[in-house]
């Protein structure tokens, strides 16, 4: 690109600038003429390369700055997962352009008594194992679903193309995973974590607020119930059920 627009450029200037000498210079003797064209070469070669080469530098320097910038402001810092507005822009956006043939479910997971590991191994522990769930949670879903933390030690997943059994699966994928996940912590103890998962599945277009709803409801239900399991509702009998 950088050499592209250089090259492309220089040549417009010399372009514009060859015209418009041969017009004023047309009707001198050759000499003057030969001599207008020489100089109306050689300037637009002599400035504008080196200038089209540093702006086009400047606009390349931009635009990476600019994709960091827009990286930063849609992820979370500790988890790398997607932060709650950039999770919510991309569902919405995944629901448009799916439209009526959307299909899929919402997963709201929450990680279980986990003030207690603050409160007993202290925030840096219960950071390691922020870090550990959001990576458990992403292998156990596919490239194209959606990960995001949407509270302290809440995530959201929306999986995209499955069926209600199908997203209930991945859930007791997920919720076994971290399980099976011992935390090391300071002493060389190791910690067993757990996490409770409320599932909305949906099918045909809907909002997030909607899928959030279901999903938080089933998830206070997953609590209600005894932690560490999965419940799930479709989201269309959450809605017929007022
Ligand atoms: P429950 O099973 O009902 O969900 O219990 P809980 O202890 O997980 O829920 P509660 O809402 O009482 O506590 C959430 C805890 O999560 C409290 C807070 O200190 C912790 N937390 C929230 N954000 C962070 C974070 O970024 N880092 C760490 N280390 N802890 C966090
Ligand atoms: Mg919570
Ligand atoms: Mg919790």
């Amino acid at each position: 690109m950088l050499a592209r627009w250089t090259i492309c450029g220089t040549l417009g200037c010399l372009a514009i600038s060859l015209t418009y000498n041969w017009i004023a210079f047309r009707n001198f003797d050759d000499d003057a003429l030969r001599q207008g064209l020489i100089s109306a070469a050689v300037l637009p070669i002599i400035l504008a390369g080196p200038l089209f080469f540093y702006l086009t530098l400047k606009m390349r320097e931009l635009a990476s700055a600019n994709h960091q910038l827009a990286e930063l402001a849609s992820t979370d810092h500790l988890t790398k997962c997607l932060n709650r507005r950039a999770l919510v822009a991309h569902v919405e956006k995944a629901m448009q352009h799916s439209g009526d043939a959307a299909q899929g479910a919402l997963l709201m997971i929450d990680a279980d008594h986990f003030k207690q590991i603050n409160d007993t191994y202290g925030h840096d522990r219960g950071d390691v194992a922020l870090v550990r769930i959001a990576t458990v949670i992403r292998q156990c879903v596919r490239q194209g679903d959606l990960v995001g933390r949407v509270g302290g030690e809440e995530f959201a997943v929306m999986v995209r193309g499955v069926t209600a059994a199908e997203a209930v699966g991945i859930a007791h994928r997920i919720r076994r995973a971290v399980e099976n996940m011992p935390i090391e912590m300071p002493c060389g103890t190791m910690h067993r974590l757990t996490i409770s998962i409320g599932c909305a599945p949906f099918v045909g277009k809907t909002t997030f607020r909607a899928m959030f709803s279901t999903a938080d409801h089933m998830l206070y239900e997953a609590k209600a119930a005894g932690r560490n399991r999965v419940a799930a509702r479709m989201e269309s009998e959450m809605k017929k059920a007022g």
